[in-house]
């Protein structure tokens, strides 16, 4: 099987984690087979599914194999939800003590970091933990601590963005808050629970918060909502726990007595205690409604034995749970002690019950206090939680903002850059013959100027004129003109230096800028030049093009001016001179006042 079908079959272990149990423990069975590095989390399922609702022995073999999977390699997260389970697994055995203490070591150690596992792993095991923690608190008698961990583990619940850890979550403190006779929070909580696990198909959270809220409502005062809860748990029984209906026998028959509906309470009822609801055993809950129906057939001497046999069975036992289901007991038994005309034992009777009841509502007032005040702690994290959510992801967002900018600039700097060195050459070359133009000789003629005067060196410009072109226009065609034109930039290009700047003046006439070159050098190279062009050869494979001369006048920087104006005139002055003279030659300007660097 290719990995990433194992690390579906993972993925969707965590989600049936506490959703559906039982599902959970096949898959993890079926993750183990893939040996390791996956059987250690498969061996894990196993563990937390069998620890919560199996066996204790296969859930304790499980939880060895998967730490042999763990630890030779350091999985630190891992091993923490080993150490999870085995504290609830010490709790299911009934070593609360021992649970706690095992939680109180796992908080010492440090936390585990995202960089250690994904965040929803993390936050699940949270989840985990909180739970864990509130339940052990809850049955070594601590409220306060219980149900700040069930907020807690309800707030990690929803973190994990899973139905299972949410339902049971919600379940668990509806739950508890009807355990501590608040029953407002417990009414809304277990509704809630009821929802959630509908839409979830979550089997074992439907049938717990359904039943729960039988009592709920029955306690406070709402025997027709008790009632209808009793028919929507027969006509959803698919939906629960196999052999739910059987199990939870006593809501059921506590529902039917709500209404006054006594023949069908007692059939619930005839199997005895056998069920519990919570963690009570179910003995004094079933001795209250099997007491109740005995009155109301007025049979109080039956419901007084009743009740009695069970309060003396509980003192042997020295349990001390479910105070609701006590005094409501108690109150059974005052009324029996009452109609067998015992006022003694009934005062007696009331005055347990009112005990118990003010216990009840001190309870029940602590735990709806802390419940506002945890629910808005948690709401204030959730607050800053978001903040930080909403500034990383605009942080965030103004990165990529600016990313994107930051590319479309550039790439708008590239194509201006490129169209502007298209315009550039366009404005600067002559298309003709691919020299510069006047404009770009204008351009760089003052720097090079500028050099040449601070490197105390001379600059020679010429101008460059081709003789009788009219004529060869007229003679040839103008475009054996153009083709003259073209041959002797060519020319230019080859026999001049690259630190020349040589360009097209307008028509026939060209200008060479000549850095590092003196009279004398000038005089040669275009005397060269000017053989050159008088004997260029005809092209292959073109027409035959006549042959041509220029004339040209000399200029040097400094001698004969500092500026490119200047300069530009007195070689025009000397071309002038050549034309003159016969043209086909070459022309020193005479010499002026200038002559010296400044
Ligand atoms: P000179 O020896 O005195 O310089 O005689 P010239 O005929 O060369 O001088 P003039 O200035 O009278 O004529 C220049 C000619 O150059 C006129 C014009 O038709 C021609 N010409 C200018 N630009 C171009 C061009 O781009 N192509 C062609 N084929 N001819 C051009
Ligand atoms: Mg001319
Ligand atoms: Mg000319």
């Amino acid at each position: 099987m290719p990995e990433a079908a194992v690390e579906s079959l993972i993925e969707a272990a965590w989600q049936q984690c506490y959703l559906d149990p039982l599902a959970a423990r096949d898959l993890g069975q079926r993750i183990t087979r893939f040996g390791e590095p996956h059987a250690a989390t498969g061996w894990l399922h196993v563990a937390l599914a069998e620890v919560r609702s199996g066996d204790a022995n296969v859930a304790l073999q499980a939880l060895e194999l998967a730490r042999r999977g763990f630890e030779p390699r350091q999985d630190l997260p891992g091993m923490r939800w080993c150490d999870e389970v085995e504290a609830i697994a010490l709790r299911r055995s009934g070593d609360y003590a021992g649970s706690a203490r095992l939680h109180r070591a796992i908080d010492q150690c440090p936390a585990l970091t995202p960089d250690l596992a994904p965040e929803p792993l993390l936050t699940l095991l949270n989840f985990v933990a909180h739970n864990s923690r509130a339940i052990t608190a809850k049955l070594l008698g601590d409220t306060d601590l219980a149900l700040r961990h069930f907020y807690a583990a309800s707030d990690a619940a929803t973190q994990t963005g899973m139905a299972g850890p949410r339902i049971t979550a919600l379940s668990n403190l509806g739950g508890y808050h009807h355990d501590l006779y608040n029953l407002e929070d417990a009414r809304r909580l277990s509704e809630q629970a009821l929802t959630a696990a509908r839409e979830a198909r979550a089997a074992p959270a439907l049938t717990t918060a359904a039943t729960n809220l039988i009592i709920i409502y029955n306690a406070g005062g709402e025997p027709s909502q008790a009632r209808a809860m009793v028919d929507f748990l027969r006509a959803n029984e698919n939906e629960l726990v196999p052999g739910a209906l059987k199990r939870y026998a006593l809501p059921l028959a506590l529902g039917h007595l709500a209404m006054g509906e006594v023949d069908a309470a007692l059939q619930h009822l005839a199997a005895g205690p056998v069920t519990a609801v919570g963690d009570g055993d179910g003995m004094v809950l079933w001795a209250w409604l099997q007491a109740r129906c005995l009155m109301a057939r007025g049979d109080a001497t039956g419901a007084r034995a009743v009740a009695e046999q069970t309060l003396q069975q509980r003192r042997k036992r020295g349990l001390n749970d479910q105070p609701y289901e006590l005094m409501e007991l108690h109150k059974v038994l005052a009324d029996a002690c009452e109609q067998t005309g015992d006022h003694r034992a009934a005062l007696a009777c009331m005055r347990e019950v009112h005990a118990r009841y003010e216990q009840l509502v001190g309870r029940s007032a602590r735990a709806r206090f802390i419940a506002l005040e945890v629910t808005h702690q948690l709401a204030a994290a959730q607050r800053e939680r978001d903040l930080a959510v909403d500034s990383r992801q605009s942080a965030e967002d103004d990165r990529h903002r600016l990313a994107a900018l930051n590319t479309a600039l550039q790439a708008q700097m590239a194509e201006t850059e490129m169209l502007h060195n298209k315009l550039r050459e366009q404005a600067l070359n002559d298309p003709l013959t691919g020299l510069h133009n006047r404009r770009y000789l204008f351009e760089v003629a003052p720097g090079l100027l500028d050099l040449a005067r601070r490197q105390q060196k001379t600059l020679c410009v010429v101008l460059i004129d081709l003789d009788h072109f009219k004529l060869l226009n007229d003679t040839y065609g103008h475009q054996a003109g153009d083709l003259v034109l073209q041959r002797f930039a060519t020319l230019l290009r080859q026999m001049l230096r690259r630190s020349d700047v040589v360009c097209r003046h307008g028509g026939e006439e060209f200008v060479a800028v000549m850095p590092e070159l003196d009279g004398d050098g000038a005089q040669a190279m275009l005397t060269r030049l000017l053989q050159a062009f008088q004997s260029l050869p005809p092209e292959p494979g073109r027409r035959r093009t006549p042959n041509a001369s220029f004339s040209a006048g000399i200029a040097l920087f400094p001698r004969h001016g500092s500026t490119l104006e200047q300069l530009l005139s007195r070689a025009d002055r000397a071309l002038y001179a050549a034309k003159n003279q016969g043209r086909a030659r070459i022309e020193m300007a005479p010499r002026t006042g200038f002559g010296t660097f400044s």
